[in-house]
């Protein structure tokens, strides 16, 4: 089976699993023990807290360890909720992840104020500074890159004019962390991610936020009193050990930035990984009349590409028939009869319900070969031209 969706989760990463396995026997205290067991235990946590922290760009204290981005998106929204006044509103993304979107709704409610997004899926960065003359609100929320679409999001200019107007900026960075080097997201005062969709297991992941969060989970005095519960001391140093591997590929792999590149809005990727992605959707495009490519002229994350195909199938009949020729790729939502609403992403984009009923999403990992992109390519022509026929 080849693999194309990495950015539903990844396989762990050898030198991850080396880790996790080598701490497991390692580090048999619990961190908050007092023995020498215990703080042993400790140590390995804190050491792998100032290495984030130094690739992150931040002090160790504003690191939260967490059981991945959904919680640390939990957290932060518990945290404003409790913190702002009941006539402060939040400004947030249409676009983003469940697990960001849900606690925003549940929290503030009618005090949400969704920032407007142009149909390659890119947020407004014209409205935030037109309404930030305007408005000041709690907290503003944009993701770094979106799951479904890849389209990475203009989160520094974001987070630049937030500080101008001193707004807390939250930026779900699930997706680029492993994907994209950590030190770009240094701007952001609050981030979350989670290990399993970088190489590093599931389970585990992280909030950077201030000394001062609320807690959302009740009970001991871990994390300096900021996430209750005995700390997953393997899971964390397998996760860093994850992002220290992505983080080297990716410093192999991109170009240094001219001086006229990193004052725009220009992202640097993996060029090699982005051609081959373009050549995948070229040959697409010119095999299957109709096709659509969602966020296909913004910057997208060289990994990603979310296929709307031509009406001849909904996504799910178009999963398992690929399934069946050896690729696992992914619905970005399934059709209006299945038990999945359209994606909220494509709305956004003012796609359709039914074009959204189409969607496939295909994403690798930094060890997909070009060969395993055009088997899949040559795949989707395949089941393109059985399905055609049949319909
Ligand atoms: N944010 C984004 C952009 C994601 O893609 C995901 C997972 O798909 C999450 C948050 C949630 O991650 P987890 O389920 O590991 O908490």
């Amino acid at each position: 089976m080849i693999y194309f969706d990495y950015n539903a989760t990844t396989k762990i990463l050898p030198e991850a699993k080396e880790a996790w396995i080598k701490a497991v026997d390692e580090y048999i205290g619990n961190p908050s023990s007092p023995h020498r067991l215990g703080s042993r235990a400790e140590t390995a946590l804190n050491n792998a807290r100032e290495e984030l922290a130094a690739m992150l760009g931040c002090h160790p204290l504003d690191i939260v360890w967490t059981s991945g981005a959904t919680e640390a998106a939990n957290t932060l929204f518990h945290h404003f909720y409790l913190k702002l006044t009941d006539n402060c509103n939040v400004w947030i993304s249409p676009i983003e992840h469940p697990s960001v979107l849900e606690p925003a709704r549940f929290y503030f409610k009618s005090r949400i104020r969704f920032i407007p997004v142009d149909k390659e899926g890119v947020v407004s960065v014209k409205w935030i500074r037109t309404n930030l003359g305007v408005e000041k609100p709690g907290l503003v929320v944009v993701m770094a890159a979106n799951n479904e679409t890849g389209v990475i999001q203009p989160f520094k200019e974001i987070a630049t004019l937030c500080r101008e107007y001193n707004v807390p900026f939250f930026c779900d960075a699930a997706q680029w962390i492993g994907k994209l080097p950590v030190k770009e997201l240094a701007i952001c005062d609050f981030l979350s991610a989670s290990a399993h969709k970088f190489g590093g297991p599931r389970g585990v992941g992280f909030l950077k936020c201030g000394h001062n969060i609320t807690p959302l989970i009740l009970g001991g005095p871990q994390e300096e009193g900021r996430r209750a519960g005995t700390e997953n001391v393997a899971g964390v140093i397998s996760m860093i050990a994850a992002l220290k591997v992505c983080e080297q590929l990716l410093a192999r792999m991109l170009k240094p930035v001219n001086s006229d590149d990193s004052t725009k809005s220009f992202v640097n990727q993996p060029e090699e990984k982005i051609a081959i992605r373009n050549e995948f959707e070229k040959g697409l495009l010119d095999a299957i009349p109709g096709l659509l490519i969602a966020g296909r002229n913004a910057q997208r994350l060289w990994n990603t590409t979310h296929l709307i195909m031509p009406q001849t199938a909904c996504n799910v009949r178009w999963v398992v028939k690929l399934d069946k020729l050896g690729f696992a790729v992914s619905t970005g939502s399934a059709c209006s009869s299945g038990k999945e609403k359209p994606s909220h992403v494509l709305k956004a984009m003012n796609y359709g319900d039914e074009q959204a009923s189409r969607a496939i999403r295909c994403s690798s990992g930094f060890s997909t070969t070009k060969d395993e992109w055009m088997a899949l390519k040559n795949a989707i022509v395949k089941v393109y031209t059985e399905v055609a026929a049949t319909s």
